[in-house]
């Protein structure tokens, strides 16, 4: 099966998490459950951070933590040196409870609140992206009253966009983030910036696209930003210290999805780095990266049980679990695709191919629109594969089900870090209307 080297077995046969059988897993913290293999976080880690120590680049590696925003997630990232980016007042408010260092901490978001950016000044996070001229006045202001300096860099749209398997090139970036660079804002917002006593630019920022699997779109975004760069340091005498290219870095999924190793695209990356920088007379700017999905995409699994079965003569059988677009929207919202497998028999022969349902009152609920399993039958645990990255943190009440609990595993020792929400929980902020 092609899923075969993307999950382990032990001498049961069982699906292993982080050495655990997910059998196990299931049994002490109950289902459906999203449990997350930390060593594979690491390794991912580790593999984006050789390509540029091999390469001798300065870098960054900053997880974008949209993808997964938990206290224990931030532990780990802190634990292994690295950066996160956040994007709303909650994903720092989650950042400063872990304990995370917050000169490590990028503000990120296309229209940050007021209080956002005062809490961001107040915690001394490292460095804001800014992203539209409205927040540049409004953080001016912010470090006005408050006489604070703050670190910044300026998201740029360089047309580029990047997608699975191809790129666009384009001049304007039909996008809402950033400032636009053909049309010269960019330059503007540059301008700005420079003039302010409060702010020091410390380089540029651009995020190309997400789920990609080939290098190219990088090279070409780096090429771009150089090219500004060399423009910006002609008239203004610029030398940036940071180039941020971003995330968006592939991973798979299924058979479709060929994963380009963190290390293959690193290198890749600095050699197109280092030849414009040299080809422009510029000393090159350290690179930061912003893997999301790469760090933890692969390392996520969820757990689910095996329900009712729909069988209609001529058409796919459903196979429902007790999940769905609560715990995982990914499938619902943008046709997103998964494997999953039988945790007690993931090698087994498939038998037959069905559609996996889940339990939400919604007939875009499907989980896999076809996928080979062996035969199941009510409690049997289904493990859908590489779900880390925007399921857990897109999860919802619909219907009012409770989210899953989250488990860390690694070495062969499993523990929660998200318990499951109870019903009491789910009525915990309503209150009773006094009726007339
Ligand atoms: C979402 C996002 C990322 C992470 O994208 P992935 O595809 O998860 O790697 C990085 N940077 C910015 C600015 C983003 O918006």
């Amino acid at each position: 099966m092609s899923t075969e080297k993307y999950y382990h077995t032990n001498n049961q046969g069982h699906l292993t998490i982080g050495g655990v059988d997910a059998l196990e897993l299931t049994k002490k913290f109950g289902s459906p459950l999203v449990a997350y293999d930390v060593g594979q976080i690491r390794r991912q880690y580790q593999a984006f951070a050789t390509g540029f120590e091999q390469a001798q680049s300065p870098y960054v590696i900053s997880y974008a933590s949209k993808a997964f925003a938990t206290v224990a997630m931030y532990q780990v990232i802190k634990q292994l040196g690295g950066h996160i980016d956040v994007v709303s007042g909650g994903e720092l408010y989650t950042a400063l409870r872990a304990g995370f260092p917050t000169a490590k901490i990028s503000f990120h978001g296309n229209n940050k609140t007021r209080e956002e950016l005062i809490m961001a000044v107040k915690n001394h996070v490292g460095v804001i992206i800014l992203d539209n001229f409205y927040e540049i006045e409004l953080l001016e202001e912010i470090l006005t009253e408050t006489q604070s300096h703050m670190q910044v860099m300026l998201r740029v749209t360089p047309g580029v966009t990047a997608h699975t398997h191809e790129y666009d090139q384009t001049g304007q970036e039909d996008s809402k983030f950033g400032f636009d660079v053909q049309s010269g804002q960019a330059e503007q917002a540059f301008i700005r910036v420079q003039a302010s006593t409060w702010m020091t630019l410390i380089g540029l920022h651009a995020h190309i696209g997400s789920q990609i699997l080939e290098v190219d779109g990088y090279q070409l975004e780096v090429q771009k930003l150089l090219a500004l760069v060399h423009e910006w340091s002609q008239k203004f005498g610029y030398q940036p210290q940071v180039l941020n290219l971003g995330g968006g870095f592939g991973i798979h999924y299924t058979a479709a999805d060929k994963e380009l190793p963190a290390q293959t695209f690193i290198t890749q990356i600095v050699q197109t780095m280092r030849a414009s920088a040299q080809e422009y007379h510029l000393d090159q700017p350290a690179i930061w990266i912003e893997p999301g999905r790469a760090l933890v995409g692969g390392a996520g699994y969820s757990l689910y049980t095996v329900g009712s079965r729909k069988d209609v003569p001529g058409l796919t059988s459903c196979v429902a679990v007790d999940g769905g677009m609560g715990d995982n929207i990914r499938p619902a919202l943008y046709q997103a695709d998964y494997e999953a497998v039988l945790a007690s028999a993931p090698a087994a022969q498939p038998r037959e191919t069905v559609r996996l349902v889940g339990r939400y009152c919604e007939s875009g609920d499907v989980l896999i629109k076809q996928v080979s399993l062996p035969a199941t039958k009510p409690g049997d645990v289904i493990a859908v594969l590489a779900t880390g990255a925007y399921g857990y943190s897109m999860a919802s009440n619909y219907n009012r089900v409770p989210r899953p609990a989250v488990v860390f595993a690694e070495n062969g020792r499993a523990q929660e870090v998200v318990t499951r929400e109870t019903y009491e929980d789910l009525i915990s902020h309503d209150q009773s209307y006094q009726l007339k």
